[in-house]
C-alpha cells in the first residue's frame, strides 16, 4: 500500500518525500489522493508577521495526528520558500516520529548526501561555531554531537577551500577505470570484471587517452592548471604494468604541472599490486594510495566476493612503504554480513599495526544495482543499534590512531541512517576528496561513469556531465563526450 502526501502547494509535499522515506523507505510515496493508502500526510504552511509555520496532519486507521513547526525568517539563511520547506520537513518528521514510534536517528532532517555544505554557507556569512551548532540542532532536529561533528570537518576543510580568484584558475580530475578482479556483493559501481571484458580494455584505454589528452590541451588553452588527481574506478591497479604505464605517462604529460598537489591511484584490491605498478606509479608522481582491506576477516572477504586475504593487505601496504610511499589510504566498510562490533574490533586492531595516514570508514549502503539487494535473504545484516555502534568504535579508534575527521559525505540506503567519515593525520588530508564533496571547485571527469562537475567560482552554482557506464558506449561515444566537457568548460571562463 502506498503513503499519500498533499499539499495546496504540489512543491511543498515533494520537498518532504525524503523525510517520509526514512519511515517508510519500502512504500510507494503518491502525491494525489487515493482510496485505500496506509497512511495519509497532508502538509501546509503560511507566513505570519516574520514567523513561518508549517503544519503537517497524518491520517490512519488507527491514528489522526497533527504536528506544527514554526521559525523566524532567518534572510541570510535562504530564500523563504526554502526556509518554509525546511519547517514542512519538520513538522512531518515529528508527526511520523509520534505515529510510529521511530527515531530515524541522529540527522533528523538533514536527508542530503553533504552536509558540510549548509555549514560552509554559514561560516561564509561568519556565524560562529556554537551559533551554527544550534541552528542545526533547532532547525533540523539533529543530535548535537552530529552537529559538532559537522561544524569540526567544516572547520578543518576551510583551508582547503579555494577563494573565487583560486576556483577561476584550478580544477582537479578525476580519471574512472570501470574494470575490476571480480564484482564484490555491494558494490554498485559500474565495474566490469576483467575476466569477462577483457577484449574491452583496450580500446577503452585508447579512448581515455585521447580524452585526457584533449582535455589537458583545452585546459592549457584556458589558462587552467590541475591541483589534484584521482585515479579510481573499478580498480585501476587491475590494469597490466604496461596499460597502467601508459595510462599513468598520459595523465602524467596532458594534466600534471607545477600547481598539481595531489594525485591518488587507488589500487581498491590489494591483490592487484606488484612491486613494478607500484614503482610505475611512484615514477610518474603518484603521491597517495588507497589499498582497501574493507575487513581484515577473510570469512567476510569471501562472503562478499573479494579474492584476497587479510595478509594480502598487509604484505601490499608493506611493500608500498618499503619503495617509499608516505600517503596510504585504507577503506573499511562496518555493517557487512555476519560481522559484528567484536569483528571490527580486529579489523582496526590489524589496522592499527600498519599506521594508515588516511583511514575511510563506511557504513555498508544496499544499493539497488548491487548483489547484495538482489539476495538480501541470503546475507545476515546486523541490526542497525549495533552498526551505531561500530561507527562509535571507529571513531574513537581512528582518533586514537591519531587522525582526525576530515570529510563526511551520507548515501541513500544506508544500513541505519549514518555517514561515511574520512580520517586523516594531520597534513595528510585528501584535497580531491574535500573538493569533490564540498562541490567549491570544478572536478572534470574522464573515463568510466566518471562524472563532471563544473563550478561557477563565487557563486558555486553546479552543472553536472556524466560519462556512460558501459565502456562500449563511452568508446562509441567519445568525441562527443570530449566535445561537451570542452564546451562547458568555455563557458565557465
Ligand atoms: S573493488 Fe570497488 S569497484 Fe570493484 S567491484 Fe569491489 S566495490 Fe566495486
Amino acid at each position: 500500500m502506498s503513503v499519500v502526501l498533499l499539499s495546496p502547494e504540489k512543491g511543498l509535499a515533494v520537498a518532504g518525500q525524503d523525510v517520509v522515506r526514512l519511515f517508510y523507505p519500502d512504500d510507494k510515496i503518491v502525491f494525489q489522493p487515493a482510496v485505500d493508502y496506509k497512511v495519509g500526510l497532508t502538509v501546509s504552511g503560511f507566513r505570519k508577521g516574520n514567523t513561518l509555520t508549517a503544519t503537517a496532519m497524518l491520517q490512519a486507521r488507527d491514528a489522526s495526528l497533527t504536528e506544527k513547526a514554526s521559525a523566524d525568517i532567518v534572510p541570510e539563511t535562504g530564500d523563504e520558500h526554502n526556509q518554509l520547506k525546511r519547517l514542512v520537513r519538520l513538522a512531518l518528521f515529528r508527526v511520523l516520529c509520534r505515529y510510529t514510534g521511530v527515531s530515524p536517528g541522529p540527522w533528523g532532517i538533514l536527508t542530503g548526501i553533504r552536509p558540510t555544505k549548509i555549514v560552509h554557507r554559514l561560516l561564509d556569512i561568519s556565524w560562529e561555531r556554537p551559533a551554527i551548532i544550534d541552528y542545526l540542532v533547532k532547525n533540523y532536529d539533529m543530535a548535537v554531537d552530529k552537529a559538532g561533528l559537522l561544524t569540526e570537518i567544516a572547520g578543518r576543510q576551510r583551508p582547503f577551500l579555494l577563494t573565487e580568484e583560486q576556483a577561476a584558475k584550478l580544477v582537479s580530475i578525476y580519471v574512472g577505470i570501470p574494470f575490476c578482479p571480480t564484482r564484490c556483493a555491494y558494490c554498485s559501481f559500474p565495474a566490469y570484471s576483467v575476466e569477462r571484458a577483457g577484449k574491452l580494455v583496450e580500446p577503452f584505454l585508447a579512448a581515455l587517452r585521447r580524452e585526457i589528452a584533449a582535455i589537458g590541451a583545452v585546459l592549457g588553452e584556458l589558462g587552467k592548471k590541475v591541483q589534484t588527481i584521482y585515479i579510481g574506478g573499478g580498480t585501476p591497479t587491475v590494469l597490466d604494468s604496461s596499460r597502467l604505464s601508459s595510462l599513468l605517462k598520459c595523465v602524467d604529460s596532458s594534466l600534471v604541472s607545477a600547481e598539481t598537489v595531489e594525485i591518488t591511484l587507488e589500487a581498491g584490491r590489494p591483490d592487484t599490486l606488484s612491486e613494478d605498478k607500484l614503482g610505475t606509479a611512484l615514477d610518474y608522481g603518484v603521491t597517495r594510495l588507497s589499498i582497501n582491506p574493507q575487513t581484515m576477516k577473510p570469512h567476510t572477504l569471501d562472503l562478499i566476493g573479494r579474492r584476497h586475504k587479510p595478509e594480502e593487505t598487509v604484505r601490499a601496504v608493506e611493500l608500498a612503504r618499503r619503495m617509499g610511499y608516505g600517503n596510504i589510504n585504507m577503506d573499511i566498510i562496518i555493517g557487512l554480513p555476519g560481522e559484528g562490533l567484536e569483528d571490527v574490533d580486529h579489523t582496526f586492531r590489524e589496522i592499527s599495526k600498519i599506521r594508515p595516514e588516511n583511514l575511510t570508514v563506511h557504513t555498508l549502503a544496499v544499493k539497488r544495482a548491487s548483489l547484495l539487494r538482489e539476495s538480501r535473504e541470503n546475507f545476515h545484516l546486523p541490526p542497525r543499534q549495533e552498526v551505531e555502534k561500530m561507527l562509535e568504535f571507529t571513531a574513537e579508534t581512528a582518533r586514537d590512531m591519531g587522525m582526525q575527521p576530515y570529510y563526511l559525505y551520507r548515501q541513500k540506503r544506508m544500513v541505519g541512517p549514518l555517514e561515511n567519515i574520512g580520517y586523516a593525520r594531520e597534513g595528510f588530508e585528501c584535497i580531491y576528496n574535500i573538493q569533490i564533496i564540498e562541490e567549491r571547485q570544478t572536478v572534470i571527469g574522464l573515463g568510466g561513469s566518471a562524472g563532471s562537475k563544473f563550478i561557477e567560482p563565487g557563486t558555486w552554482f553546479l552543472t553536472s556531465l556524466y560519462n556512460p557506464k558501459d565502456p562500449e558506449t563511452y568508446i562509441r561515444r567519445i568525441d562527443e563526450l570530449i566535445e561537451r566537457k570542452i564546451k562547458a568548460l568555455e563557458k565557465l571562463n
